[in-house]
């Protein structure tokens, strides 16, 4: 049985584990920890990274810096994982889904700014399969409209787009390290700030609304509560266990773009014989493989490939149902404009396995497999 995800293991992982638990620092913000803001920092230029408890905790810190309140509205696309809708809820918005582009899966930005009403104070675009979605246009309706860019880059952790990592181009990023994505800590995640003004705001609500961390870097000699918060960061265990990853995130992510291109290259013919399509990375885009899908023709054809696959011992999935038709989505969201690819789309999308470690010839065998089904 080939699984569909096995969670990244680079055999590091243990001994840091274990070295944070020698230091005595097995709560927040330790040695890992920091190392990890670090490395984050200098790999992608941000002003400031705060690992957090996941992406979905990143969200939320991204969604009160931004003041988001009650009757406000905050515009994202209906084909993403409830996260990126729950940290705005949350707060009492309302969710404004606008439909995606059939070839990346991501909102349409040319479908904002018609979305947009007095009420509107955020966009946020999700970068499906680590793939871009196009920012110079987001980035510019933003500031014509006053409003805050709130990334969610879960699945977009060493991508770029026009060489800016993904993360950095909105006024906040958001990054996942469940084990389901590129880089693991078993659950956890962190927040990206583009602006400097934002990050003692932020400190202080992932530390319960308290100045602490700028207590144990010794600028005040006591802290104290000081504005609203909650608890958003990790234990410095999860952060080892990153770390180690982090260490060699070029090898993985080499690895699995050889994976995602010998899929591409294999699959390649049956896109040219009109049976199946293949992701579509726009030119501006560099992507860092954490997905591999093919698009079947409908539910049925999807449906039947996903048992095939699975009696054949691989493990292929469906993806998300969109937000707009979940009991939730209804309840706290509405569709601006036509689904004319949200759904259509979704029912016929297939991920293949894609994981560090999943060898060739297991990739060779899941090509075979549906290249079989196809004939
Ligand atoms: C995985 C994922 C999330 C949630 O990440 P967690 O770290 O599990 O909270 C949010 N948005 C997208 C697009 C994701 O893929």
């Amino acid at each position: 049985m080939i699984n569909f995800n096995v969670p990244p293991y680079t055999g590091k992982e243990l001994e840091y584990v274990s070295q944070a638990v020698a230091n005595h620092k097995i709560c927040g913000d330790g040695e890992f920890t920091r190392k990890c803001n670090a490395w984050f920092e200098e790999k992608t230029g941000t002003a400031k990274c705060l690992l957090t408890t996941s992406c979905t905790h990143a969200t939320e810190m991204a969604a009160l810096l931004a003041n988001i309140k009650e009757g406000d509205e905050v515009i994202m696309p209906s084909y993403t994982f409830v996260s990126t809708a729950d940290a705005f809820v949350l707060r009492g918005a309302t969710v404004v889904f606008v439909d995606i582009r059939p070839d990346t899966m991501n909102i349409d930005e040319n479908l904002i700014e018609d979305a947009i009403t007095e009420r509107t104070k955020a966009i946020v675009p999700v970068h499906y399969a680590g793939v871009s979605c196009e920012m110079d246009k987001i980035m510019d309706i933003a500031k014509r409209h006053n409003l805050i860019v709130i990334e969610d880059a879960a699945q977009g952790v060493m991508s770029t787009y026009k060489g800016q990592p993904l993360g950095t181009i909105g006024d906040f990023g958001a990054y996942s390290f469940h084990e389901t994505k590129n880089y693991s800590m078993g659950e956890g995640g962190a927040l990206l700030i583009k602006h400097e003004k934002d990050i003692e705001d932020a400190e202080i609500i992932r530390e319960k609304g308290t100045n602490r961390s700028k207590f144990f870097r010794g600028q005040i000699d006591k802290y104290t509560w000081v504005n609203y918060g909650s608890s958003y960061l990790p234990s410095d265990m999860n952060a080892a266990y990153l770390y180690a990853q982090l260490e060699i995130a070029e090898q993985i992510n080499d690895a699995r773009l050889a994976i995602w291109n010998r899929y591409y290259e294999r699959l390649q013919p049956l896109k040219e014989a009109g049976k199946i399509e293949l992701p579509i990375v726009p030119e501006n885009c560099v992507h860092n493989a954490h997905m591999f899908y093919i698009k079947a023709k409908d539910l049925e054809e999807r449906t039947a490939f996903i048992n095939f696959l699975k009696e054949k011992g691989v493990m292929s999935v469906f993806h998300y149902v969109p937000l707009h038709s979940a009991p939730a989505g209804v309840k706290y969201g509405r569709f601006h404009g036509e689904d004319k690819y949200t759904t259509k789309e979704s029912e016929r999308l297939a991920r293949l396995p894609l994981y560090y470690g999943l060898t060739m010839e297991q990739v060779d065998y899941i090509c075979d497999t549906v290249i079989e089904f196809y004939e």
